[in-house]
């Protein structure tokens, strides 16, 4: 069983959110992937004001919709309009069938502003994405660090975060996150560099890593490749392509009835 914590719409060959999902999932079938956890629109911006990010996950949810037996809606929120971002929390998770929240580089996730919009998650029982970099070249101006989502995280003992790309340099952003039991590793984005996950799964224990491509910004190949190829044992493979991710969803998908 293999389930795909981080994909996206962008960089996939189609004019609509379906055509685009469709050929994801093309490619997701040859490599044996069964799920896909898919967030953002067709086109992005750092810092999307209110009816962009209602544009991009209303894609989202047309694709979803579309496979719900193959796709998790992540819904993109922004927080710059918290309020804006409370109503589509409500809109497409509460009241519709997306079962994650996303967060990108719009500002810093340290920052208090977060905080309402993490407790809300938390009390649908949404599981949080939160994009992490640590560029030699220098960060977004709101693009935030495995370090800032620790804070985030020992503020909210009773959240459940995924350290997106785990700061791409995964060496520090291992460490950053090691002391916050739920803060989930999230191996996608970066090249398939041998030590990576073997390195995730001694720091943090196998149960605390995810398998995630960011398709359609890399392939699924290149990224199953840091799990397959990985000198640790079958169960950990197991846990971390599919198994961690279906434990920390399941509480949702009880919730919201979803049958697997
Ligand atoms: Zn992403």
């Amino acid at each position: 069983m293999i389930w795909d914590v981080h994909t996206h719409l962008s960089g996939v060959p189609g004019d609509t959110p379906e055509d685009r999902l469709a050929r994801l999932l093309e490619f997701a079938d040859r490599m044996g992937i069964e799920r896909l956890c898919v967030s953002m629109g067709m086109n992005w911006s750092h810092d999307p004001p209110p009816d962009d990010l209602r544009r991009q996950n209303d894609e989202v949810l047309r694709a979803v919709t579309r496979w719900p037996k193959r796709a998790f809606g992540f819904v993109y929120l922004n927080p710059n309009h918290i309020e804006v971002s409370l109503a589509e929390l409500d809109r497409c998770l509460r009241d519709g069938p997306m079962v994650g929240v996303k967060l990108w580089v719009a500002r810093h996730c340290n920052t208090p502003e977060l905080d309402p919009m993490v407790r809300r998650a938390t009390e649908l029982k949404a599981v949080i994405l939160q994009h992490t970099y640590i560029k030699t070249t220098g960060n977004l101006p709101g693009e935030s660090t495995p370090m800032e989502l620790a804070e985030l995280a020992r503020r909210h003992p009773d959240a459940t975060f995924i350290c997106g790309h785990t700061g791409a340099n995964w060496e520090m952003g291992i460490r950053a996150i090691r002391d916050c039991k739920n803060v989930y590793a999230d191996l996608c984005g970066s090249d398939p560099t041998a030590g990576y996950t073997e390195m995730a799964v001694r720091e943090l224990g196998a149960t605390r890593v995810l398998y995630g491509s960011d398709a359609g910004g890399r392939s699924f190949a290149s990224q199953l490749a840091k799990v397959l190829g990985a000198d640790i044992p079958e169960s950990a493979k197991k846990l971390i392509l599919g198994e961690n991710l279906k434990r920390i969803l399941m509480p949702m998908l009880k919730l919201k009835g979803i049958k697997l």
